[in-house]
């Protein structure tokens, strides 16, 4: 792995991704990991969490001036959350094609929430939209950093 010339438009990165309050309470758990773990990215991080209130706010602070914010506050404070990192090349965009649409309605069928969710307001889980931002909450919600390790599988899922 390495030598060989990629596109340019494919970097390694890494994705925040959180399972949500009634991802958690739903059981879902499990089977959102798998889909992650079967595509073959590299957990970085993992923990099972009771969000503090700025943590979630600083969260969202983008939509903080939207009618939903403050709904949206109380559902990702309404139980534990699962709070992962996910490294890989071009795992951001591939993680959102893995979770689908935010409208669950509008989720293609084989994505997390086009097979799991119904409505906007439980969409069971997140996934960050840019390299920044995967960078950016990645440091909000694990100040502690990641763990860093070797993925010995790695010479089969790359070239
Ligand atoms: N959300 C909502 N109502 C809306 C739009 C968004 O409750 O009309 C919630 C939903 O849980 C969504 C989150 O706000 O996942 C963040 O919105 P964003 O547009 O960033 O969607 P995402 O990146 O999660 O797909
Ligand atoms: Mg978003």
């Amino acid at each position: 792995a390495g030598s060989r010339a990629r596109a340019v438009s494919v970097r390694n990165e890494i994705s925040y991704v959180m399972v949500k309050p009634d991802g958690v309470q739903r059981g879902l758990v499990g089977e959102i990991i798998g889909r992650f773990e079967r595509k073959g990215f590299k957990l970085r991080a993992l923990k099972l969490y009771s969000t503090p209130k700025e943590v979630a706010e600083e969260h969202y602070k983008d939509l903080s001036s939207k009618p939903f914010y403050k709904d949206l506050v109380q559902y990702i404070l309404s139980g534990p959350v699962v709070a992962m990192v996910w490294e890989g090349d071009g795992v951001v965009a591939s993680a959102r094609k893995l979770i689908g649409a935010t409208n669950p309605l509008a989720s293609e069928p084989g994505t997390i929430r086009g097979d799991l969710a119904i409505e906007v307001g439980r969409n069971v889980i997140h996934g960050s939209d840019s390299p920044d931002n995967g960078e950016r909450e990645t440091a909000l919600w694990f100040p502690e950093g990641l763990v860093k390790w070797d993925q010995t599988l790695e010479p089969w899922l790359k070239e």
